[in-house]
């Protein structure tokens, strides 16, 4: 028996419709169709709120997840990165735990879909259960060139253990090492890759001017840097290049990249054919850096903008919803039909899922999410709760 569902509003994935029209789905949440009332027929189900697709969390590290409260808050992202390498060593069972928990809340929250970074196998137990769909993003990582030949075997042996969808990624432009991109550059061919982006002013001293606090955490971690000379551009035009034969790249955090480098990677992304997604993670930027990404530069340029929740390790939920609610807060003049086009189809988009999950299109399989709280007229989701109904 179908499921009839109308709402106050009901938002498809890519726009807002409030004349009562009805959701109509299998019990297994496959989407039939939307319809007017007047032809829906017998047995409508009345929601209130908003009836919503699942939401599409495209940046995680479920890996992660044992380090919830683990590491201070504000400390800047070099000293965050030596917390997480320090402290990310834990016994296998207490990983394993927080991985069911934190998935178990995903779930909860309304999430239906995640692109997960690995950098190890500690989640794939939890993942062949299949509770989620996931984009297993295989992240590498090794700023000497000497070790990138290790690094890369290492890299390609967990790629074989991850079910798909699933590719091999970068870390970020100051953990890779120009010898490392070079391996990885033949597997981006028709793939979405992801890297974490321009997430400190320390990435740019360093690629304009070999300067910054970076110097300091390689000397930390006793890695020569001699090898290294600054390109004198920007971090992201500077790595943009290895990216030319992928088929889509999100660009996770971006919290201190500027005008003119949205607008150039804008541009270079279509030149080249290039699908460009960027992933605010908020709270995360909150959490770390203390620091707003700039989110009305993203819009001007004219760029797709995804939800991430990134770590239990830098955050204190993995809720989609929660992101939105402070992105409200702080630009609480987007649209919230905007926000979450941004939480469903541009994320489903991104993962390379919008076939099956991000919109109420008709046979695919997206979750419904009912949204209470939502005070439409005045366009404020601060007391938003998620609730999924299918
Ligand atoms: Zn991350």
């Amino acid at each position: 028996m179908y499921q009839k569902l109308q709402a106050d509003y009901l938002f498809t994935g890519k726009k807002m419709l409030h004349n009562g029209e009805v959701l109509i789905a299998q019990p297994n949440g496959t989407i039939e169709a939307i319809v007017a009332a007047a032809d829906a027929g017998l047995d409508i189900q009345k929601i209130e709120g908003v009836l919503c697709p699942g939401f599409v969390n495209t940046h995680c590290h479920l890996e992660l997840s044992h380090l919830k409260g683990v590491i201070p808050m504000h400390t800047g992202l070099v000293n965050f990165v030596m917390h997480v390498m320090a402290k990310r060593f834990y016994e296998p069972d207490v990983i394993e735990q927080a991985i069911v928990a934190a998935e178990a809340e995903m779930l909860r929250n309304g999430i239906v879909a995640v692109g997960d970074i690995c950098n190890t196998n500690h989640t794939l137990a939890q993942k062949q259960q299949a509770a989620f769909r996931y984009y297993n993003f295989i992240e590498t990582s090794g700023w000497l060139p000497a070790i990138a030949d290790k690094r890369f075997k290492q890299t390609q042996e967990l790629w074989q253990q991850f079910p798909g969808p699933k590719s091999i990624v970068p870390h970020a432009p100051y953990s890779v090492s120009t010898a490392l991109w070079q391996k990885m550059v033949p597997h981006f061919s028709g793939n979405v890759i992801t890297m974490h982006n321009q997430e400190t002013p320390a990435e740019e001293a360093l690629f304009k001017q070999g300067k910054g606090g970076f110097l300091q955490m390689y000397a930390q971690m006793q890695t020569d840097n001699s090898f290294f000379k600054p390109s004198g551009k920007s971090s992201l035009q500077t790595v943009a290049p290895y990216f030319t034969h992928a088929a889509a790249v999100i660009l996770v955090h971006n919290t201190f990249s500027a005008k003119e480098d949205l607008r150039w990677i804008r541009q270079y992304t279509q030149q080249n054919n290039i699908l460009l997604f960027t992933a605010l993670c908020i709270n995360a930027n909150l959490y770390i850096e203390q620091q707003v990404p700039p989110v009305s530069t993203m819009m001007e340029a004219d760029i797709t903008i995804t939800i991430g929740t990134d770590s239990l390790a830098s955050n204190y939920a993995l809720s989609v919803l929660d992101e939105l609610i402070m992105i409200n807060k702080r630009f609480p003049k987007i649209p919230f039909h905007t926000l979450l086009q941004w939480a469903t189809c541009n994320g489903a988009k991104a993962l390379d899922m919008d076939n099956i999950v991000g919109s109420f299109t008709p046979n695919t399989q997206p979750g419904i999410l009912q949204l209470k709280g939502m005070d439409v007229l005045h366009n404020s989701m601060q007391h938003a709760q998620v609730k999924r109904l299918l």
